[in-house]
């Protein structure tokens, strides 16, 4: 029964009718986990307001939980990680195992298989393990965060509006699904590295690839904004640009300062080349990644100047290497940034070590489930 209400609070008949038990034998049950702490029962208002007598809510308090959190990382595939947690060491939660699987069908209805059967093995293989109590997932398309859905992802031709992949998910699972953009997932993870500590930190993270996005982490959370699409860096307007980006606007910062737009104005395919032949001096090569970094310092500013962050994580992959870059980068920020603020003061180049995602998309399911038992000295 305690698997059962791992899922989340339920109420007694949803029991005898999950279970198939008598009502006196789920009575029983829920009475003896309720004496031995495992549950506790509460009333459910919203039930009492729509039937008009009260409905008791039964909800497991677990001292050990299963999370599972996976990262689509390209079209190829996506990391995961199971964390169990503990009340015994909840700042210390146990990762593993790791692995990845790949994605045949990169279509969101393939998405929501592949990941489904990767739970389903990972909780076959660990019959005796606590139960998996929530399931994360983040992926590089833009997520509206209530809805649960995914609205457009221009690198995996996703064109559906809204396509309900943490509802399909749940559904095939029967587990709390937690969705989340990656570029919130690695700014989830780095949320979670203070958890536990009276420490509420306020950075910006920029993820730069073959796409652009920043987190913007308000006293240690995330800025969603209204409809929970909030940071879209990549997307706004460069004076004079006129590219075509994928969203099928014109100008956006995103054709001017990620991988591919640096590959194309360079015409080379390898962003480690380019970097390596700037290093060395190839003036081709720097121009083209300065006034990327010139651009991207801009659009980082203008975040900068409205939400005073302390501090700056720059996850760029391969440009962690760039010289040039990381000094136009500085310089530029330094001139756009309103003088009387703040820069922040440090900028943490990264070179995106997409297990930071999978970490954070396990922490998004752990913060999300009611609380775990706690142990009695
Ligand atoms: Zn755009």
């Amino acid at each position: 029964m305690l698997a059962l209400l791992a899922g989340g609070p339920t109420t007694a008949p949803q029991l005898v009718k999950l279970t198939g038990y008598p009502r006196s034998t789920v009575h029983h049950a829920v009475n003896a986990l309720r004496a031995s702490g495992d549950v506790e029962v509460s009333n459910s208002s919203d039930d009492e307001e729509r039937s008009g007598h009260a409905t008791l809510r039964v909800s497991a308090i677990l001292t050990t939980a299963t999370f599972v959190g996976l990262s689509v990382v390209d079209k190829s595939g996506a990391k995961y990680l199971v964390a169990v947690r503990t009340t015994r060491s909840p700042n210390d939660t146990v990762l593993a195992p790791e692995g990845s699987i790949e994605l045949d069908d990169q279509s969101p209805e393939g998405l929501v298989i592949a990941v489904s059967e990767q739970v389903r093995r990972l909780t076959e293989a660990a019959p005796t393990a606590a139960p998996v109590a929530a399931v994360g997932l983040s992926v590089p398309a833009y997520v509206d965060h209530e809805a649960g859905t995914v609205a457009f992802s221009g690198r995996f031709g996703w064109e559906q509006q809204g396509a309900p992949i943490r509802s399909l998910l749940e559904e095939r699972i029967g587990l709390p699904v937690v969705l989340e953009m990656n570029v919130d997932a690695f700014a989830l993870k780095e949320i979670a590295a203070h958890a536990g500590s009276d420490l509420t930190d306020s950075f910006l993270l920029i993820l730069q690839g073959e796409g652009l996005g920043a987190s913007t982490v308000i006293e240690g959370g995330i800025l969603r904004g209204h409809s929970g699409r909030a940071g879209e860096l990549g997307h706004m307007k460069v004076a004079g640009l006129t590219d075509l980006c994928t969203c099928g606007a014109r100008g956006c910062l995103e054709e001017v300062a990620t991988y591919r737009s640096i590959r194309r104005l360079t015409g080379r395919r390898s962003i480690v080349r380019i970097v390596e032949d700037s290093n060395r001096g190839d003036e081709e090569s720097s121009i083209v990644l300065r006034a990327a970094a010139r651009e991207l310092a801009r659009g980082v500013g203008a975040f900068v100047n409205s939400t005073d962050p302390g501090r700056l994580i720059m996850e760029v992959g391969d440009l962690v290497a760039s010289f040039e870059f990381q000094r136009a980068f500085r310089q530029e920020l330094e001139d756009y940034v309103f003088p009387s603020q703040q820069l922040p003061n440090t900028i943490q180049w990264r070179g995106t070590d997409h297990n930071d995602a999978v970490r954070g998309a396990a922490w998004a399911a752990i913060s999300r489930f009611p609380r775990l038992k706690t142990l009695r000295a």
